[in-house]
């Protein structure tokens, strides 16, 4: 999240975003310098939305071709850029393609426009694909669809990025689609532990169904924001402050310790 706060023009800042919430899986000390370098090119080209607009390929195949993280390779990353560039060309931002009256409409239709265009601009780094299913695995991996079923974690996070109001210094609040009532809980490994010990839900792997359960019940509690919760509940777990299971330590400080159903 830190690489969108670099920027403070919203052309940059939703660019950023998605490129840091595509990277936003595993390690954050290992993913935080992926996102790193792949500013720090764009940069070069003078941010993130000039460098994408006036997209250099072989320069980014140079600085960017040998990249690996996990699932990703440099040419998804490659393929991605392009994708981005003919996003802007057609919708003019990504807040353009992202369009619809509920969060699965808004990022079905962003990850569909970003299919098409990976599609039409593949050839340029190598890759032929006349269906989404052809198209790279590590690139399918960055596009999951709320259709599939599944909790679509990074654009879940992404779309709280975008929409959600900057009262705590975290989320922006620069697209205008939804109201922040209408995002659903980035369900990652983390948050869904913590929603059990809550009772939240029984879940043992996450989905778009259980995304839209944990957040029903954030929503009684503040049915204006109820993402408002997903820093306080995610940070438990990926902090290391819950050992997971009742610790003698780790649980009198902790604020859930009254209401956790841990053992
Ligand atoms: S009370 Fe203990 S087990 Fe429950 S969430 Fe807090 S640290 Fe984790």
């Amino acid at each position: 999240m830190g690489a969108v706060h670099r920027y403070s023009d919203p052309a940059d800042q939703e660019l950023a975003g998605f490129i840091a919430a595509s990277f936003a899986y595993g390690r954050v000390a290992s993913f935080q310098p992926i996102i790193d370098r792949v500013l720090a090119f764009l940069d070069e080209g003078g941010g993130p939305r000039a460098g994408i607009e006036g997209l250099d390929l072989a320069a980014a195949h140079d600085s960017l071709g040998d990249l690996v993280y996990r699932f990703n390779r440099g040419q998804d990353m490659l393929l991605l850029l392009l994708a981005l560039q003919g996003v802007l060309q057609e919708h003019g931002s990504l807040e353009g393609a992202a369009q619809g009256e509920s969060a699965d409409q808004v990022m079905g239709s962003l990850v569909e426009a970003l299919l098409s265009h990976a599609m039409k601009q593949g050839p340029l780094v190598g890759v032929q694909a006349s269906t989404p299913q052809e198209l790279p695995r590590g690139y399918r991996y960055w596009m999951t669809h709320p259709k599939s079923g599944s909790a679509c974690k990074r654009l879940t996070m992404y779309l709280r990025w975008m929409i959600r109001p900057n009262t705590e210094g975290l989320d922006l609040g620069i697209w205008r689609q939804l109201k922040p009532a209408q995002l659903l809980i980035p369900v990652d490994t983390h948050v869904l532990r913590t929603a059990r010990f809550l009772g939240l839900s029984k879940a043992k792997t996450g989905s778009w169904r259980v995304a839209e359960e944990i957040t029903g019940w954030l929503r009684k509690m503040d049915p204006v924001d109820p993402v408002r919760y997903d820093f306080a509940i995610a940070h438990l777990g990926i902090s290391g402050a819950c050992k997971g299971k009742r610790d003698p330590e780790a649980c009198p400080p902790c604020p859930l310790d009254k209401v956790c159903g841990a053992r």
